[in-house]
């Protein structure tokens, strides 16, 4: 099976049109989702209703569960919070109970586990080893059998591994995965990067071939930032997104 993993699409139209693009030229048996499908950006409908049309099965992001209603986003910073109580009154009520029905993990066909920050939790962030260690535990007491996890949250891509008593992390656009040790991945984001590469990211997923693969896509970031203006979102989310912050 070849699984295209997509991560943190935050209402952003034009990221999404363009990885689905390059999703479609490769082919994959199926596409999965991390979260966070909304938030920051100005499409949150019409982002959503691309998923539920695709039937692209995806799990809770911490702005989805905000912006469902589930919690209140007051420990967002305030431009997250000011998009989020504005996605808040964008949503149709279809939309809003299809985030807020969205489950927190799922082990999709018994071959890996998909979330969003760590494995018992929405809101926390996988940072380094250190948590990697902590989540790598989580992943085995979960489901005996299961050792590659997908994540999202961080907005940040990176390969984290266990092999024996070891953890480390690998940053690079290809990593052939080795029968024994674990692994956390993290696609990037389409919708916000933040790894200084302002361009959309996701990965491939081969298991017959047991390799994992980074893509990176240009999208039309100029359209995507006019119309976070025009929506009379803060101004600081439509730069941010030409530097990949
Ligand atoms: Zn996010």
């Amino acid at each position: 099976m070849r699984y295209a993993i997509i991560s943190d699409v935050h209402s952003n139209l034009e990221a999404l049109n363009a990885v689905l693009a390059e999703i479609d030229s490769l082919a994959p048996d199926v596409i999965v989702c991390l979260g966070d499908i909304v938030g920051y950006n100005s499409n949150p409908n019409e982002c959503i209703a691309i998923l539920r049309g695709r039937a692209i099965p995806s799990v809770m992001g911490n702005h989805d569960d905000r912006a469902a209603g589930l919690d209140e986003p007051d420990d967002f910073n305030p431009l997250a919070e000011k998009a989020l109580l504005w996605t808040r009154e964008q949503l149709t009520p279809e939309n809003k109970a299809y985030i807020e029905a969205l489950p927190r993990s799922a082990i999709i066909d018994n071959a890996f586990l998909a979330m969003h920050g760590w494995v018992n939790d929405t809101d926390s962030y996988l940072n380094g080893t250190d948590d990697a260690a902590v989540n790598f535990s989580l992943m085995h007491e979960l489901s005996v059998g299961i050792n590659i996890a997908f994540f999202g949250h961080t907005h940040v891509p990176v390969v984290y591994v266990e092999c024996g008593e070891t953890v480390f992390a690998i940053h690079e656009d290809t990593v052939e995965l080795e029968k024994g040790c674990s692994y956390l991945i993290n696609p990037g984001s389409v919708g916000q990067p933040r790894n200084h590469d302002p361009h959309a990211s996701f990965v491939i997923y081969d298991t017959e071939a047991g390799v994992i693969t980074f893509h990176k896509v240009d999208y039309d970031i100029a359209a995507t930032a006019l119309k976070i203006l025009e929506a009379g979102l803060p101004e600081r989310l439509a730069e941010r997104l030409r530097f990949g912050v």
